[in-house]
């Protein structure tokens, strides 16, 4: 009878996997089409300084415009697409996409400094310092108006390669931020190990601040750290404003959140950042 049990259990689990496997299957096939039909969209997420909420910059976020479902976000997908043939496809738009816009952005007097999140797989494949100084130079966009976030994942193989790509591209004058900082097993050795220009303080010690003394701790120790270090600081997931007063107390000078915006479509982002901005170009 016990054996029975376990050879049921066996079935099940086997067919639970081939489960899985197929949806991952179907996914990736849906991605492709996805990129085929170009259903992806970036959207963009203000970034402030936070003394004045005055807008410096905005992170480049990627949605995939489902036919049925809407916006779907990248958690959803990503983890299939960076470990999928897609992963270089995308991530290229990704970037090509998000660096027209900039330039679009600088071309019309709004200087936007735009974000884009790097995928691993645009480390490890190919050469990433020629492919951005190839897009800045057929764009014409201002280098310092484009950065970088990488996240510990992305640093975590070949770390002769990534550190002399970090510093091409550096020299091109693009920024490198350490994305998720603190969520990572080895983020202070990747702080002694990479070239970065800043660090972004995961939202998961932002959230609770103003109730957690721990996290209060951690994000007042990382901002006295980056400051050391001479790096920029930015804190993400700033619900309301008594977060965004504590991070000013503590010396955090930039930083985004629901409290500043949400991500939103590029049309979006300019009718409630550049507006004012854009109509005084178009009037002068
Ligand atoms: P991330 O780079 O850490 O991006 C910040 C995430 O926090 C975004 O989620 C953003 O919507 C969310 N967020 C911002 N402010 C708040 C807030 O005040 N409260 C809360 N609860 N959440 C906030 P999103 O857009 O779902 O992106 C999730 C992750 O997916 C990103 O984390 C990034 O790792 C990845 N990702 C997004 N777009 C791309 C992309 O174009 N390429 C790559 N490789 N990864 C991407
Ligand atoms: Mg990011
Ligand atoms: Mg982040
Ligand atoms: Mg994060």
């Amino acid at each position: 009878k016990a054996k029975l049990t376990r050879r049921g259990g066996h079935v099940i689990f086997e067919s639970a996997i081939r489960q899985e496997l197929e949806s991952r299957l179907t996914l990736e096939s849906e991605l492709a089409l996805a990129a085929d039909r170009g259903e992806f969209e970036l959207f963009y997420q203000p970034q402030v300084r936070l003394i004045d909420g005055s807008l410096v910059g905005a992170e480049a976020l990627i949605r995939w415009r489902h036919p049925m479902r809407g916006y779907v976000s990248p958690g959803e997908f990503m983890p299939v697409v960076n470990t999928s043939a897609l992963s270089e496809r995308i991530a290229g738009w990704v970037m090509e996409t998000a660096v027209r816009q900039a330039r679009g952005w600088e071309l019309s007097g709004n200087a936007v400094r735009v974000a884009i999140n790097l995928s691993p797989s645009q480390l490890h494949s190919g050469d990433l310092a020629h492919s951005v100084a190839e897009l800045l130079r057929t764009t014409g966009l201002t280098p310092s108006l484009l950065e970088i976030e990488v996240t510990e994942d992305v640093l975590l193989h070949d770390e002769v390669r990534v550190l002399d790509m970090f510093k091409r591209i550096q020299q091109l004058g693009v920024r490198i931020l350490f994305d998720d900082f603190g969520t990572g097993y080895a983020s202070l050795s990747y702080l002694k190990k990479f070239p970065l220009d800043g660090l972004k303080i995961d939202r998961s010690f932002v959230i609770d601040l103003l109730a957690d003394s721990d996290d209060a701790a951690i994000v007042g120790s990382t901002i006295g750290l980056s400051k050391q270090l001479g790096l920029t600081v930015v804190a993400e997931g700033i619900e309301n404003r008594a977060t965004a007063d504590f991070l000013v107390g503590m010396g955090c000078e930039e930083g985004q959140g629901y409290f500043f915006g949400r991500p939103m479509s590029a049309d979006a982002f300019e009718k409630t950042f550049l507006a004012a901005e854009l109509e005084a170009v178009s009037a002068a």
